[in-house]
């Protein structure tokens, strides 16, 4: 049995090294003589774990300490809710940034809280770029700024942080980890796990502790991030193992010399795919130059009736998963931190390969 090469949008590719060590350590965790997945939450043990895990992820992202770090369930969509839910703190509007589908998602979910006021959109031009911050018409009444740092679906990616009076929130989800951040320039950061951190199950939130105990008075406990500051994360039985999977992924990341080691893996393995695409009349990606995603790379192929051979050729040819979004089409390639530059220079030949047979 080989692994072959997974370009999933999410759940996603994990380094190879981190599922062999869970592997080694499912059945005996450090000779305790049980399986992680089967500790309480409250044993030593377990605690050991996750502590370590924040420590880790702190010094990877240098987070402050005047920032919570919470490791929850719900995915980053629960946090769609939670945000305005924390946030609103007396106010009755929210800016939020439309430029994607995850945007979107995010706005409908808000506006059944208050008034939501998008601060420009791209969606007219299929969300094929950023539009530059100056056009943005940013409400100074509102609680706070959303928007999404890398669109996992489009594949459009900031490079720069809006910076406003107000708390800036991020949904990270498909760009965290992959290249430094100064998390200073946050009120809040949310991420589900399942793209660049580790299984699904886990979303973290890097809070700025003077954001907390502010929540709406019906805010359900388990949406409070105060109720889970004050309580570790552990107000109730957290996503334990996926905790455990997340502090190996950060301890692998720590070993590749952090991110800033893993932003120029990144960068090279993206650019050898957008020169590959840009050189070939065969393929094209729709995303503006500035503005193209280290992380999720879509591309069409310039006769769609193809589409369905090439999904089914590069699967035979162990490259999975590359079927573009059924809101966009196409194909994608999702290339986070975990999937090697083995893996691109294997999709890139097998591009080639194709466009010549059927170019
Ligand atoms: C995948 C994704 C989500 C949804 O995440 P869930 O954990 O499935 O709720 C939200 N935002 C972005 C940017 C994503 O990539």
């Amino acid at each position: 049995m080989s692994r072959l090469f997974n370009f999933c949008a999410g759940p996603a590719a994990l380094p190879e090294s981190v599922l062999k060590q869970a592997q080694d350590e499912l059945l005996d965790w450090n000779c305790k003589g049980l399986s992680v997945m089967e500790m309480s939450h409250r044993s030593k043990e377990f605690v050991s774990i996750a502590e370590k895990a924040e420590e880790d992820f702190r010094e990877l992202m240098k987070i402050p300490t005047d920032y919570s770090v919470l490791f929850l369930q719900g995915g980053a969509t629960q946090q769609f809710s939670a945000v305005p839910l924390n946030l609103l703190n007396g106010k009755k509007k929210a800016n939020y940034a439309n430029t994607g589908q995850w945007s979107k998602k995010a706005i409908k979910e808000a506006s059944r809280y208050c008034e939501v006021n998008v601060v420009t959109s791209s969606e007219d031009q299929n969300f094929s770029f950023i539009p530059s911050f100056e056009s943005w018409e940013i409400d100074s009444k509102a609680a706070y700024l959303h928007y999404t740092p890398n669109e996992t679906i489009g594949g459009v990616e900031f490079f720069w942080v809006p910076k406003v009076d107000m708390p800036v929130v991020a949904d990270m989800s498909s760009t965290i980890l992959s290249r430094p951040v100064e998390v200073n320039d946050f009120g809040l950061i949310y991420a589900g796990a399942q793209k660049n951190i580790g299984p699904s199950g886990l979303t973290i939130v890097i809070i700025k502790k003077d954001l907390l105990g502010a929540s709406l008075g019906f805010t359900p406990l388990m949406l409070d991030y105060k109720v889970h500051s004050d309580a570790g994360s552990m107000s109730n039985t957290p996503p334990a193992y996926s905790w455990y999977i997340a502090g190996l992924v950060f301890q692998w990341l720590k070993d590749l010399g952090g991110l800033s080691s893993m932003e120029v893996i990144n960068r090279r393995k993206a650019q050898k795919l957008y020169n590959f695409i840009d050189e070939n009349d065969f393929y094209a990606n729709p995303v503006a130059l500035s503005d193209r995603s280290l992380m999720n790379i879509p591309f069409i192929l310039s006769d769609n009736s193809l589409d369905s051979k090439f999904l089914k050729q590069s699967e035979e040819a162990g490259l999975l998963n590359l079927k573009g979004h059924r809101s966009v089409g196409g194909m994608r390639a999702s290339i986070y931190n975990a999937v090697p530059e083995e893996a691109v220079d294997a999709l890139i030949n097998f591009m080639k390969d194709f466009s010549l047979t059927n170019g």
